[in-house]
C-alpha cells in the first residue's frame, strides 16, 4: 500500500457508548411485542415473515387499546411490514410484496388512470408510449437479439382422435432451448394459431386440465402450442427450479412465447390472421405481455390472472420493473391497449380476480368504447369457484375462440381427449437422454446474456482499446511488432486499472479525516485509497514494458497522454506563481511533478483521483519552498493579484476602445 494509504490508519475513530438512552428505554423485540398484541386484543397471528433480531421502539405507546389493526399497523411499519386479516380472529403479518396491493388501489389507480385519456386519441398515444416503455422496462429487445436462427427439434408425431400431439424443442439464446407441445387439428388447410403459456399449476404443461384445454381446441381447428415455464418442466433440466424465480425468467419466458409465434408463422398450416394467446395463472400474465408487444395477437382470453391490483407474485410474471412504464401502469391497463381486438376475461370469485366484474372489466368497457368495441371484451366470471383451470373455465375458452376464430363446435368433447403421461410429452427423452450436446446446464451460463455489467464492460473495453491505439499512434513508432507490444503493455495495464476501480468502490474505504485540511474525507480522497491498494506489479510492468520498447522521452509522452498533459500545466503554473524560481528550486518541482505523472497513471478518473494523486505532490512543493526560505502563501496572493490586476486593465481597455 503506498504512503496515502497510511491516512486512514490514523483518521479513523470509533465512538462507543454503553449508556441506555431515551430512545432504547422503552424498547421491546418485534415477536414480544406481537404477542403482546395478540393476548391483548384475543387474536391469532400467522408468520409470513421473519420477526428475529428485530426490536420495536418505544413499543407499547404504539398500541391503541380500542384498534388492533392501528396496533398492527403501527408497530409492523418500522419494518415495511403489513398484516392481512384471515377473518374476525386472525391476522398474517407478512413482509411488503410490491406486486400486490389491494383491490382498493386498484379502484384508486383505475381512477387515476382513467383521467388521462378521455378519447381513442389520447388513449392511442398513452398506448404507444406504453408499448414503447414495456419493451424496456423488460429489456426484451437486448434478448431478442441475441437470439439464435435454428429451426426446432421435434419427435415423432403422435395421432389421436382428429388432432395430432408433437414435441418441439426450439433452441432461443445460444444453448437454450424452450420444450413444449404442438396440438394439431387433423383437418385439413390453416390452422387458427394459439399461444398457451404456461402457468404455475402442478405438473405444469403435463397437467390434465392443461392437457384437456390443448386436445379440445385442437378437435376444433385451433392449433394449440404449449410450453414449459423457464425452469420448470423440460427446462429444469438446463437450469433448476431456483432460476425461475428471477428476473431473468420474465424475460425469457416473453423471449420463448414471440420465438415460438415466430416458428409457427413459418408453417403453411397456420392462419396468421388468426392467431390469439390463452393462458391460466401465470399464463394469462404472459398473455398479457404478449400482446402489448406483439401485432400479430388478434385475440387474448387472460384467464384467472388479470387485475388491477396485483401483477402476479413470481419473479417470472414480476421481476422485470414492468408496471413502472410510463408514471405507474398495471395488467388491466396494459390488456387495454389490445382493444378493439377481441378479449375475454375469465375471473372466479376466490382469488385476486374477484373484483373483476367491478373494477378492471368497467374499465377495459370503457377503453374499447373509444372504438366503439365495447362488445369485444367480455368477462366470464364464475364467483363459486377459485383459482384453476377447471371445467368452467376451459367452457368459457372455448365459448370465446369458436365464434372468434370459427372453431367447429361439433367436435367440442372432450371425453375424446387423450391424456397422456408426461414423459411422452418430453423433448430431450423420457430420462433426458436426447438433451443436445450445447445445451446450457447451468443457470450462470443464461445469465451472462442478461448481465448489465457485462454488457457496460464490453462497451468500456471498447473505448479502452480505442484509447490504448491512439496511444501507440501517437508515438509514430513505424514498427508494426513494435506497436503491437506497446498497445498490449498499455492495454493491460488500462484494464487492470479500470478493474480493479470497479471492484474497490471507495465506500470499501471507511469515512475518515483527511489531514490535509482536517475535513471530512470525500468520496474521491477515499476512492485514490481505495485505488493505491492495488499490487505494485500493476505499475511495474506497463513500466518495464514500456521501457523495452521505447525510448525515455518518448514513455514520458505515454505519461503525459495518461494524465492529459497534467505535469506540463502543473509546472507552468509554479513557474507563473514563484517569481525568478531558481535552478535548484525548479529541480525540485520537475521531480515531485514527475513523482506524481507516474503514480497517478495508475488511477482512473481525470477529474477526481489523478487530480487529487497531483495534489499530494502540489503539497510537498508548496512546503519545500516554505521551508528554502519562500512563503507560499505570499507568492500565492501576490499572483492572484497581479492576475486580477491583469484582467481588470483588460477590462478597461476594452471599455475605451
Ligand atoms: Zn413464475
Amino acid at each position: 500500500m503506498k504512503k496515502i494509504g497510511l491516512f486512514i490508519l490514523f483518521t479513523c475513530f470509533l465512538v462507543t457508548t454503553n449508556a441506555q438512552s431515551y430512545e432504547t428505554q422503552f424498547s421491546k423485540p418485534l415477536g414480544q411485542v406481537l404477542q403482546e398484541i395478540g393476548t391483548r386484543f384475543n387474536i391469532k397471528l400467522k408468520y409470513d415473515a421473519d420477526t428475529t433480531g428485530k426490536v420495536v421502539t418505544f413499543a407499547d405507546f404504539r398500541i391503541r387499546p380500542y384498534s388492533v389493526e392501528e396496533s398492527l399497523t403501527n408497530v409492523l411499519s418500522l419494518f415495511d411490514y403489513k398484516f392481512a386479516k384471515q377473518d374476525e380472529k386472525t391476522y398474517k403479518i407478512k413482509a411488503y410484496e410490491y406486486p400486490r396491493r389491494t383491490p382498493e388501489d386498484g379502484k384508486k389507480m383505475l381512477a387515476y388512470l382513467n383521467t388521462l385519456y378521455k378519447n381513442s386519441a389520447e388513449w392511442n398515444t398513452r398506448r404507444e408510449a406504453l408499448r414503447r416503455e414495456v419493451r424496456e422496462k423488460l429489456q426484451i429487445d437486448s434478448a431478442l437479439a441475441k437470439r439464435v436462427q435454428s429451426k426446432p427439434i421435434l419427435s415423432k408425431i403422435r395421432k389421436f382422435d382428429s388432432y395430432s400431439v408433437q414435441n418441439f424443442a426450439l433452441e432461443t439464446l445460444p444453448g437454450l432451448y424452450v420444450n413444449g407441445s404442438i396440438y394439431t387439428p387433423s383437418s385439413n388447410g390453416k390452422h387458427a394459431l394459439i399461444l398457451c403459456p404456461n402457468g404455475h399449476w402442478a405438473d405444469g404443461r403435463y397437467n390434465k386440465d392443461e392437457q384437456t384445454r390443448f386436445g379440445t381446441l385442437a378437435r376444433m381447428g385451433a392449433t394449440c402450442v404449449s410450453y414449459d415455464l423457464f425452469g420448470w418442466g423440460e427446462s429444469e433440466l438446463q437450469v433448476t427450479y431456483t432460476a425461475h424465480r428471477t428476473s431473468e425468467a420474465h424475460i425469457i419466458q416473453i423471449m420463448n412465447g414471440l420465438t415460438i409465434l415466430d416458428y409457427m408463422l413459418t408453417r403453411k398450416d397456420i392462419d396468421p390472421k388468426r392467431i390469439g394467446a390463452n393462458g391460466g395463472s401465470g399464463g394469462g400474465s404472459q398473455v398479457v405481455l404478449l400482446s402489448v408487444l406483439d401485432d400479430r395477437f388478434i385475440a387474448a382470453c387472460p384467464t384467472v390472472s388479470l387485475a388491477s391490483h396485483f401483477d402476479g407474485g413470481c419473479p417470472c410474471e414480476s421481476g422485470m420493473p414492468v408496471s413502472l412504464s410510463c408514471g405507474g401502469t398495471n395488467n388491466a391497463e396494459l390488456m387495454a391497449a389490445f382493444a378493439p381486438k377481441p378479449l375475454c376475461v375469465i375471473s372466479d370469485g376466490k382469488d385476486w380476480t374477484a373484483s373483476v366484474p367491478e373494477l378492471e372489466y368497467p374499465y377495459l368497457q370503457r377503453i374499447y368504447g373509444f372504438f366503439n368495441a365495447a362488445q369485444h371484451v367480455s368477462n366470464v366470471h364464475i364467483p363459486t369457484e377459485g383459482h384453476d383451470f377447471g371445467i368452467n373455465k376451459r367452457k368459457a375458452v372455448y365459448d370465446f375462440f369458436i365464434p372468434t376464430f370459427g372453431l367447429d363446435r361439433s367436435k367440442l368433447d372432450e371425453t375424446k381427449v387423450t391424456i397422456e403421461q408426461k414423459e411422452a410429452m418430453y423433448s430431450f427423452g423420457a430420462k433426458g437422454e436426447k438433451i443436445p450436446a450445447n445445451a446450457i446446464r447451468e443457470f450462470g451460463q443464461v445469465e451472462k446474456f442478461f448481465n448489465k455489467k457485462a454488457d457496460a464492460k464490453i462497451h468500456s473495453d471498447i473505448d479502452l482499446e480505442k484509447r490504448a491505439q491512439s496511444f501507440v499512434d501517437s508515438l509514430k513508432l513505424n514498427d508494426k511488432m513494435k506497436e503491437t507490444r506497446v498497445y498490449a503493455v498499455i492495454r493491460t495495464h488500462m484494464r487492470a486499472v479500470r478493474d480493479w476501480h470497479n471492484e474497490h468502490p471507495y465506500t470499501t474505504v471507511p469515512a475518515g479525516i483527511n489531514p490535509r485540511n482536517s475535513e471530512k474525507m470525500t468520496d474521491v480522497h477515499r476512492d485514490v485509497i481505495a485505488c493505491s491498494a492495488k499490487p505494485k506489479s500493476v505499475h511495474e510492468n506497463l513500466m518495464t514494458g514500456l521501457r523495452k520498447d521505447l525510448t525515455e522521452e518518448q514513455v514520458e509522452k505515454v505519461l503525459d497522454l495518461y494524465t492529459i498533459g497534467k505535469y506540463q500545466f502543473t509546472l507552468k503554473g509554479f513557474k507563473a506563481i514563484v517569481p525568478n524560481m531558481t535552478e535548484k528550486e525548479e529541480a525540485y518541482v520537475v521531480s515531485q511533478l514527475r513523482l506524481a505523472r507516474e503514480e497517478a497513471v495508475d488511477y482512473k478518473t481525470m477529474k477526481g483521483e489523478i487530480s487529487s494523486v497531483f495534489e499530494i505532490y502540489k503539497d510537498k512543493c508548496e512546503k519545500y519552498f516554505n521551508e528554502n526560505g519562500r512563503s507560499w502563501k505570499l507568492m500565492y496572493k501576490e499572483f492572484t493579484n497581479k492576475l486580477k490586476a491583469e484582467k481588470e486593465a483588460k477590462k478597461k481597455a476594452e471599455e475605451q476602445k
